[in-house]
């Protein structure tokens, strides 16, 4: 058990960190040879951002440190349901379980996420992570290690556990989620990416929207919950005008 718990962290450490190299290396490579500009929406606007150096200390501590005490807790839960061995899943399997994780990671996001906007959880938590008021891909996890914990751990992990998916779904939808999130702080809304397609997702602005104007549009994949319990309507004024 031992071994399957090490090999299960050591692999989601090296995925973590191989799609936000891989990722940061891709939106870093079109900022500087200007490709895509027309999908660009963030505009020059003096908005103040930490500095980057200070992004990648604190994402490189949530992968390499966090991660490390994060995901031996969540193995043990996982291990109530996950599949740790046997053959690689099916593909039907996969294409059934990764939708599925996707409504219940961006359901659990949104209610945990608009918890953070509470006053006291804001200003001990998630205040950290709007110190980003134009976010870039890096900062999708400038984050406080316990709203990390919320915010990315618990929506991420609870659809393989309810689903009873396999460890390597497990992996290929942390990959999907963490595009998604580094997507939707990249400030570019590229008609390549799947997610801008979406249904009740008007594309990569909705969380860009968030973190310039501090208010509503609390989901990650959609926008359903913002729907349903109007905390769209500052966005929906702000795209009228
Ligand atoms: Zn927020
Ligand atoms: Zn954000």
């Amino acid at each position: 058990m031992m071994e399957e718990m090490l090999w299960f962290v050591f692999v989601s450490i090296g995925l973590h960190f191989g799609m936000v190299c891989l990722l940061s290396g891709f939106y870093g490579f079109i900022d500087h040879f200007s490709l895509f500009q027309d999908s660009k929406f963030q505009k020059k606007s003096g908005h103040s951002n930490p500095n980057l150096t200070d992004c990648v200390v604190v994402l490189f501590k949530n992968i390499f440190i966090y991660d490390l005490i994060g995901l031996p807790i969540i193995y043990l839960a996982l291990k109530q349901r996950v599949t740790f061995t046997g053959p690689f899943p099916t593909w039907p399997e996969i294409l059934v379980h990764i939708p599925l994780c996707v409504i219940v990671e961006d359901t659990l996001f949104y209610w945990i996420h608009r918890l953070l906007h509470t006053p006291f959880l804001y200003k001990h938590l998630h205040k950290m992570h709007h110190q980003f008021h134009q976010p870039i891909a890096l900062s999708f996890q400038y984050t406080h290690p316990i709203e990390n914990f919320m915010t990315a751990g618990i929506p991420l992990f609870a659809g393989p556990l309810l689903l009873g998916s396999h460890v390597y779904t497990v992996w290929l939808w942390m990959c999907v989620r963490i595009t998604e999130s580094m997507d939707g702080h990249s400030g570019y809304d590229l008609w390549f990416m799947p997610f801008r397609y979406f249904p009740f997702r008007p594309g990569a602005q909705v969380h860009d929207y968030h973190h310039s104007h501090n208010v509503g549009n609390y989901g990650s994949f959609f926008t359903l919950w913002d729907k349903l319990c109007g905390t769209d309507h500052s966005f929906k004024a702000y795209k009228k005008n």
